[in-house]
């Protein structure tokens, strides 16, 4: 069945072709995308698909949990790259509801190398464990935790220092923290905008309950 996928290809590229032929030409040339996407590994979830960008429009870094790990030499790459020579104008940090990641986050359950990746989303939920606890049905519980860790990874990006350094140059630079639905395909933006040092500050320090 794999050969499949080489076919899909041949046939996706000769559509491409059809709509517009210099489509590949022009891209070969360079890449210009305006947008950095930090998203999850999980396969409902096919970032360029969701918001109609075509090859070419979004620069794309997933791993399980969109996390932003202020020393994940990947993630860091990515973000500077992004910043410093395609010069993107936004990154969105995109959840979802029902991450596994988050969900294995709050279980508890012992799964090997993930449970050291994901040990940032369990020091997040214990600290808003107050108020997940609360939330009796498991589900909604991982769904709050997963709107929670947006927050936490928009606001790191916005207080890492490639951010940082690209707004003292005056660089605009804006980041959104968004949540997709897997049962409905539709984002929703969590309003965490940032576009400055003093509003990742706010952001910080405003008391935020989500309503997943
Ligand atoms: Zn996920």
């Amino acid at each position: 069945m794999i050969d499949q996928l080489l076919s899909n290809n041949m046939a996706w590229a000769s559509a491409r072709i059809r709509a517009d032929p210099q489509f590949f030409r022009r891209l070969s040339a360079q890449q210009a995308p305006e947008y950095l996407w930090i998203g999850c590994s999980d396969s409902r979830v096919p970032a360029n698909e969701i918001v109609g960008l075509d090859p070419g429009e979004l620069f794309v870094h997933r791993n399980i949990a969109n996390l932003a790990p202020p020393r994940d030499m990947n993630f860091l790459a990515v973000l500077q790259f992004s910043i410093e020579v395609l010069k993107v104008r936004h990154i969105i940090v995109c959840g979802h509801y029902g991450c596994g990641g988050v969900r294995a986050a709050l279980d508890k359950e012992r799964r090997g190398l993930i449970d050291h990746w994901l040990q940032p989303v369990a020091d997040l939920a214990h600290r808003h464990q107050t108020h997940l606890m609360a939330i009796s049905d498991f589900e909604t519980r991982v769904n709050v935790a997963c709107e929670h860790n947006v927050r936490a990874q928009v606001e790191y990006v916005g207080r890492n220092p490639f951010v940082t350094d690209a707004w003292r140059r005056g660089q605009t630079l804006c980041i959104h923290g968004w949540i997709y639905s897997i049962r409905d395909g539709l984002l929703r933006n969590l309003e965490l905008s940032v576009d400055r040092p003093s509003q990742v500050d706010e952001l910080a320090a405003r008391q935020w309950f989500p309503d997943a």
